[in-house]
């Protein structure tokens, strides 16, 4: 196929975008020493990141008929540092994930919380947010994360130098210690080495 080692239904949603090869970083997540793995992956914006978190989510979430099976709360939840770029990575899964008929929902700082409180509660397969606002809805009861199977970290460096260390410690002790978690950064400098070591498992280090 065009895209060896992309689910079908994905590789038709990447034809449809008129893409013609995967980039770098997104064959190394698809690599067979990836599968199942957590990977703390350097990336650039414009590496294709976002798509490449999509792809190695959808090994995880995918049943063999390329569907994401029913489900009341997220199974996997997209953190990023700003609401422009949380917009932009439901934008760019919307796209990805429409094969899978997948409901993709977005918490984020500046949005009405109630209007959120009511997509959460309809329920979504993945969530895309910002930290403090995902915080918010988890102690508010409005977000459930207990069958949460994948948490990613988009732009990880960024997020600590906003200073969301605190609201990032605070959803990812929420999240069930059995899942996959993906931290994306432009730099790995040492508080994300330590953050990798605090919620990650024998991850893959990727750099392309
Ligand atoms: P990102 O690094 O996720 O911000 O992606 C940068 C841009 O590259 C986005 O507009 C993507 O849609 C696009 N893009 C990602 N992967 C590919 C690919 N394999 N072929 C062509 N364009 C891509």
């Amino acid at each position: 196929t065009e895209f060896a080692g992309v689910h079908p239904s994905l590789g038709s949603a990447l034809t449809k975008r008129g893409y013609e090869t995967l980039t770098s970083v997104q064959l190394a997540v698809i690599e067979e020493e990836a599968k199942g793995r957590d990977l703390l992956v350097s990336a650039q914006t414009g590496s294709g990141k976002t798509v490449a978190f999509g792809l190695a989510m959808s090994e995880t979430l995918l049943n063999e008929q390329g569907r994401l099976p029913q489900a009341a709360e997220p199974l996997a939840l997209v953190i990023a540092p700003t609401r422009e770029l949380a917009m932009q990575v439901k934008a760019e899964l919307t796209w990805l994930f429409a094969p899978c008929r997948a409901e993709i929902a977005s918490c984020v700082g500046g949005m009405d919380i109630r209007a959120e409180r009511r997509t959460l509660a309809r329920g979504c397969h993945i969530l895309v947010g910002t930290p403090g606002r995902l915080r918010d809805h988890l102690e508010r009861g409005s977000l459930d994360l207990s069958t949460l199977k994948i948490a990613v970290l988009d732009e990880a460096d960024e997020m600590l130098d906003l200073g969301f260390k605190e609201d990032l410690e605070f959803i990812l002790a929420t999240a069930p210690s059995e899942r996959r978690t993906f931290m994306f950064s432009a730099t790995v400098p040492k508080q994300i080495a330590h953050l990798a070591k605090t919620y990650q498992r024998d991850a893959l280090r990727i750099s392309t």
